[in-house]
């Protein structure tokens, strides 16, 4: 983790609270910003607010939050290690769908919390923080389990689509997918972390002017 930047996010949240961008401004208690470490290494983006979040003001407070919980415990790891936000900070009404404009107008909100953040890897919880962060229409389906390469909030990160836990309460195929995606975190994030090794030199009588090249596949490498 690099140099704490809280005082900039907690600044950045507090501005966020008093949001009127879109009409779910008129039914919340409260905008849900995020919670945990700001400067997490490793960042979670689900959907929106539910029941329970919008009372207590924090992400994924209820049975999908503990089922969380367990798995970041799974790979030694607690919520207060990691950052969890969601893409639409206010609860819709009955828990509905967000609609393409409230994340429109959202999305500028989640952008900024991770040019601030600057996490390693950024785990996907779920289709609507898939395809916003992926900017493919691929669904979670098909893409669970896939890391990515891409640029968020102006820095490379490590895209890492995963099923949502509240999908995977209820369906214990899709848990099953869930347990094993996640225990490959510990993976992408040393992956990630790992400082490329510059590489050895090499002795003197395998200097490149002095070997006769071979393909590849020659060498068996393939
Ligand atoms: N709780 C959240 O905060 N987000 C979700 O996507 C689901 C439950």
């Amino acid at each position: 983790m690099a140099a704490v930047t809280d005082t900039t996010l907690s600044a950045f949240g507090a501005e966020v609270a008093g949001c009127t961008r879109c009409r779910l401004a008129e039914g919340r208690t409260q905008v849900v910003f995020g919670s945990g470490h700001p400067d997490a290494d490793l960042m979670f983006v689900g959907e929106a607010p539910g029941f329970h979040e919008d009372r207590v003001g924090v992400p994924f407070v209820g049975q999908a939050g503990k089922l969380l919980e367990r798995l970041l415990a799974g790979i030694g790891l607690a919520r207060e290690d990691v950052y969890i936000a969601n893409v639409i900070k206010c609860r819709p009404p009955g828990n509905r769908d967000p609609q393409p404009d409230e994340i429109e107008a959202c999305e500028g909100h989640l952008w900024r919390q991770i040019e601030l953040i600057r996490p390693q890897v950024v785990a996907t919880l779920g289709n609507f923080a898939t395809k916003l962060l992926s900017g493919r229409p691929q669904g979670i389906t098909r893409v669970h389990g896939q890391e990515q390469e891409t640029t968020l909030g102006g820095r490379r990160v490590l895209l890492y689509p995963l099923y949502h836990p509240a999908a995977a309460l209820y369906t214990p195929a899709m848990l099953k997918v869930l347990e094993s995606d996640f225990a490959r975190v510990p993976e992408l994030l040393g992956r990630s972390l790992a400082p490329v090794a510059p590489p050895e030199p090499l002795p003197a009588e395998f200097a490149r002017d002095s070997i006769t090249a071979e393909p590849a596949a020659q060498l068996g490498l393939f």
